[in-house]
């Protein structure tokens, strides 16, 4: 892509109403606008990220065999009615008239939706396991929306619901989602960290949060500093393997974690002061087990093995890709701008000519842009006719991890710089080795 083509609205002032980095970072760096209170567009770059950042989450949730469709953000009152939540769910939920004076309602969450889909189906239970799971936008009218797309009013979800025979297969379900969750944070650059979550009214031990530790969180946490060191499973593992899976979860629910409702102060009083991490967090997936909450009014049921009917017991699992955007550049940012991890920049290489009109900048860097498109290779090319120092800003505003930099008494001698966003490392190499260092 080149810059003067492209849309990139970088903003030199620091907005006054971003309370934090990352909120500062994004309307600065052009990746969204303010609509209204709590509602964001995704300019290009912004949408660059989120789509990789659901590239990655969609490739998790395949792995552990769920399996993606798509409900409408609308939804109608009366199957919120049959759950007996219309009235529950209060001011969160935006409600809608259509022109017929039927009750509509823009979802916040699907529960209600996608046990009316398994039901009209789903008949016995050699059809189960089964875990659906969609990438949608969701409204809630949150009192305080706040710090960009960290909380807003219409956000991404990405919600996944199982559905089994049992508790002992739930359990399961609970467990892939586990271990899916663990490994997409990590791809996406994250430390996340499972805690014992509040499971409200419905009671039970099935619920975590997924944190990540950052100052400006809006959750107290507690937990041990094991975590900061327990090994994500790999690649390779297995989601059919219940007892792995089970095992992989019970390494990281064991170590003391739990969010400020679920704290106990008596086991935490217990752990070595220096094993203790109480600390902010920001809650970017939750995953939960609710039985047959959904399954038994809605009347989604199963014949079973012995020919009886049986509700189903399911599970919720959410996660935030618009605030787990907010939530690596928490993580990942310096006084300069953003870092991304690789995994999610919005381009792999940022190729500066640092003096356009400049015939042999100009032929280094046709050549270098046209060399990195053909091998694939995402780059953002800044053929502006702008000072050298806004270009370099803009670059590291913009945080794509590598930079190559092209200037006239380099591109005679037949060189380029090579500069690494995150180490802010240089290195000069000739222009034939740049290919080869940037892939
Ligand atoms: P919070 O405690 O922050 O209000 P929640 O517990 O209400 O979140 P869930 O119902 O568990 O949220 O939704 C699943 C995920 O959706 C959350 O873990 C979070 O990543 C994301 N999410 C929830 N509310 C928002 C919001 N207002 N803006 C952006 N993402 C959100
Ligand atoms: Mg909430
Ligand atoms: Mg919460
Ligand atoms: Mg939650």
């Amino acid at each position: 892509m080149r810059l003067s083509r492209y849309f990139l609205p970088i903003l030199k002032e620091t907005p006054k109403e971003a309370e934090i980095v990352s909120h500062r970072l994004m309307l600065r760096a052009g990746m969204i606008r303010q609509q209204a209170a709590g509602l964001y567009s995704f300019l290009p770059l912004g949408k660059r990220v989120l789509d990789k950042v659901c590239a990655i989450i969609r490739e998790e949730q395949n792995r552990s065999g769920a399996i993606e469709l798509l409900m409408p953000t609308i939804q109608s009152a009366d199957l919120w009615r049959e759950s007996g939540r219309y009235e529950d769910y209060g001011k969160e939920m935006l409600r809608i008239e259509d022109r017929h004076g039927r009750d509509l309602l823009y979802g916040p969450t699907n529960e209600e939706m996608i046990t009316d889909i398994f039901r009209s189906y789903v008949r016995t239970y050699k059809d189960l396991p089964l875990n659906l799971y969609h990438l949608q936008w969701k409204f809630r009218d949150e009192v305080r929306p706040r710090f960009g797309v960290m909380r807003s009013r219409e956000f991404l979800m990405k919600d996944a619901y199982s559905f089994d025979l049992d508790y002992d297969n739930s359990k399961i379900a609970y467990d892939r989602m586990f271990v899916a969750y663990l490994r997409t944070f990590e791809r996406c650059g994250l430390k996340a960290i499972p805690m014992r979550a509040d499971t409200g009214p419905i009671g039970g031990e099935l619920s975590h949060e997924f944190i990540v530790l950052a100052s400006t969180g809006e959750s107290e946490v507690f937990c041990h500093r094991d975590y900061l060191d327990l090994a994500v499973p790999c690649e390779g593992v297995d989601f059919d393997d219940a007892a792995g899976l089970a095992e992989i979860v019970k390494a990281w629910t064991t170590p003391y974690a739990a969010t400020d409702e679920m704290h106990e102060t008596a086991t935490w009083d217990q752990l070595a002061e220096d094993d203790k991490l109480a600390a902010r967090g920001i809650e970017v997936g939750h995953i939960f087990h609710f039985g047959t909450k959904y399954s038994e009014p809605m009347k989604a049921v199963v014949t079973g093995p012995d020919g009886k009917d049986v509700p189903v017991h399911m599970g919720s699992y959410g996660i935030g890709p618009s605030r787990l955007l907010a939530a690596i550049i928490e993580a990942s940012h310096d006084e300069n701008g953003i870092i991304w991890p690789k995994s999610v920049a919005p381009f792999d290489v940022g190729l500066i000519n640092m003096k356009p009109g400049d015939a042999d900048c100009d032929a280094a860097c046709e050549d270098l842009y046209r060399q990195m498109q053909a091998a694939g290779i995402d780059v953002l090319y800044d053929d502006q006719d702008t000072r050298a120092g806004a270009k370099f800003a803009s670059m590291d505003l913009i945080g794509l991890p590598m930079q190559v930099i092209v200037g006239p008494r380099g591109a005679k001698a037949g060189e380029a710089e090579i500069k690494l966003r995150a180490t802010g490392e240089r290195q000069s190499l000739p222009l034939s080795s740049v290919l080869a260092r940037v892939q």
